[in-house]
C-alpha cells in the first residue's frame, strides 16, 4: 500500500520547543518569554472585548493593526504584513519565495525552526556554520531565501549593520532579517527593509511586548513581497482578540521601552553573576545570555537545574553542546538561578577533591 504521508514529512523531525511545564511555580528561563506582564492597556483592551462579537470573523486584512504598525515605523501600510506569530510568517516566506529546486539558507547555529521549515517545504537547505566566536564572513548570496536572525539566537550576538546591508544588497534572493529580539539591541535594520526590494524585517510581540501567548508577529518590506504574503495567507490568520490586544500593546511604546530597560538591567545582573562563577558569557543584545559553564558540562548543569525546577535551554547538537541559553528573568529568578548554580559548583568541587 502506498503511504498516506508525504515522504518529506515521514523523514523529518518536528521542531522541538522548550519545555512548557504546567507548574507555574518553576523558574522558567528556557523560552525567552518576558517575565513581566504586558502593558496595562492590553488588560484594558481585553476587558473591552465583547464575547458576542466573537461569532463574527476578524478583519482579514488587519486594517487597524496594520495602520498602527505603519505609523509606528513611518512607512506605508502596503509595506506591512501581520501574522499569527512570526513563526507563521517564516513559513509563509518558504511558500512565497522558493521554487521546488531552490535553496533556503541560514547561519548555524541560529533559530532551529529554519531547517524544519525547509524540510516541510521539501527544498534544500544550506546551513552556513558560524566561526568559533559565532560570527560570519560574507556567505554565498545565491539562495532563494536567506533567514538571518539579528541579533542572533541562541548566541545573543548583534551583527554589524554594514555587513548585513552588504549581504542584503548582494543577495539574489529574498533576505528575511528576523529581528525577534531587536528591541533589546543598540540598533536595528528596519531601514534596509524600507529601501531594498529583496529584504524583509520580521518582528514579534512575543518578547519585548510580553505577549508570547497572544501570537502576533509582523513583517515589513517592499510592497511586492508583502503582497505575495497576503495572496497566500489563510483568510483569517490573525484572530479578533489578537488584533485588538496587539493594537493596544503597540500603541503603548513607553511601557514597552520601560519593560526593555528592566530586562537590560537584569541582563547585566545575570551576566555579572555568571562571570563571577567563571562562566564565559557572550555579550548579549537580546533578552537571554549565551554562556559556557566552567568546571561542569553544560548538559550536566542543565539536568541538575531541571531537578531544582529551574529550566534553561540546552541544545545537544555538536556546535552548541558546550553552552546554555538562559532567558533574563526577574531579579528574584536571577538570584535563585545564581544561588543554585553556585551550590552545584561547590558540590562539584567537593566531589573532585574527594576523588
Ligand atoms: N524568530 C526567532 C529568532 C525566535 O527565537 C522566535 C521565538 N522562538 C521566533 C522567531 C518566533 O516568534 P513568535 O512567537 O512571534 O512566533
Amino acid at each position: 500500500m502506498t503511504s498516506l504521508i508525504r515522504n518529506c514529512v515521514k523523514n523529518m523531525s518536528a521542531y522541538v520547543p522548550g519545555e512548557q511545564p504546567a507548574d507555574v511555580n518553576v523558574v522558567k528561563l528556557n523560552t525567552n518569554e518576558n517575565p513581566y506582564p504586558p502593558s496595562p492597556q492590553v488588560r484594558r483592551a481585553l476587558k473591552m472585548i465583547k464575547g458576542d462579537n466573537l461569532r463574527r470573523y476578524p478583519d482579514p486584512e488587519c486594517g487597524k493593526l496594520r495602520a498602527v504598525i505603519a505609523k509606528l515605523h513611518k512607512c506605508a501600510e502596503t509595506r506591512v504584513f501581520t501574522g499569527n506569530g512570526s513563526d507563521e510568517i517564516l513559513a509563509l516566506c518558504t511558500k512565497a519565495f522558493v521554487e521546488d529546486k531552490q535553496t533556503i539558507a541560514f547561519f548555524d547555529p541560529s533559530y532551529s525552526l529554519y531547517p524544519v521549515l525547509a524540510k516541510i517545504r521539501n527544498v534544500k537547505s544550506r546551513a552556513i556554520k558560524l566561526d568559533k566566536n559565532f560570527e560570519w564572513r560574507m556567505p554565498p548570496a545565491d539562495a532563494a531565501l536567506f533567514f538571518m536572525t539579528n541579533p542572533n539566537a541562541p548566541t545573543g550576538i548583534l551583527y554589524p549593520k554594514n555587513e548585513v546591508a552588504k549581504f542584503c544588497r548582494k543577495s539574489r534572493g529574498v533576505v528575511v532579517l528576523d529581528e525577534a529580539y531587536v528591541d533589546f539591541s543598540r540598533y536595528n535594520c528596519l531601514d534596509l527593509a524600507l529601501k531594498l526590494k529583496n529584504t524583509l524585517v520580521l518582528r514579534t510581540l512575543s518578547k519585548s511586548y510580553s505577549l508570547a501567548g497572544l501570537r502576533l508577529g509582523y513583517a515589513i518590506g517592499a510592497p511586492e513581497l508583502i503582497a505575495a504574503l497576503y495572496k497566500i495567507k489563510d483568510s483569517y490568520n490573525v484572530d479578533r482578540v489578537a488584533q485588538e490586544l496587539a493594537t493596544a500593546a503597540l500603541r503603548d511604546q513607553a511601557y514597552m521601552r520601560r519593560n526593555v530597560r528592566r530586562i537590560m538591567a537584569g541582563r547585566r545582573k545575570l551576566s555579572e553573576g555568571l562571570l563571577k562563577l567563571n562562566f564565559a558569557v557572550f555579550p548579549s543584545e537580546t533578552n537571554f545570555v549565551w554562556v559556557k559553564p566552567q568546571g561542569i558540562s553544560a548538559e550536566q548543569l542543565y539536568r541538575l537545574l531541571c531537578r531544582q525546577k529551574i529550566f534553561v535551554r540546552y541544545f545537544s547538537r555538536e556546535l552548541t553542546r558546550d553552552y546554555l541559553r538562559i532567558t533574563v528573568g526577574t531579579d528574584e529568578q536571577i538570584n535563585k538561578l545564581i544561588k543554585a548554580i553556585a551550590r552545584i559548583m561547590k558540590m562539584k568541587a567537593m566531589e573532585m577533591e574527594n576523588k
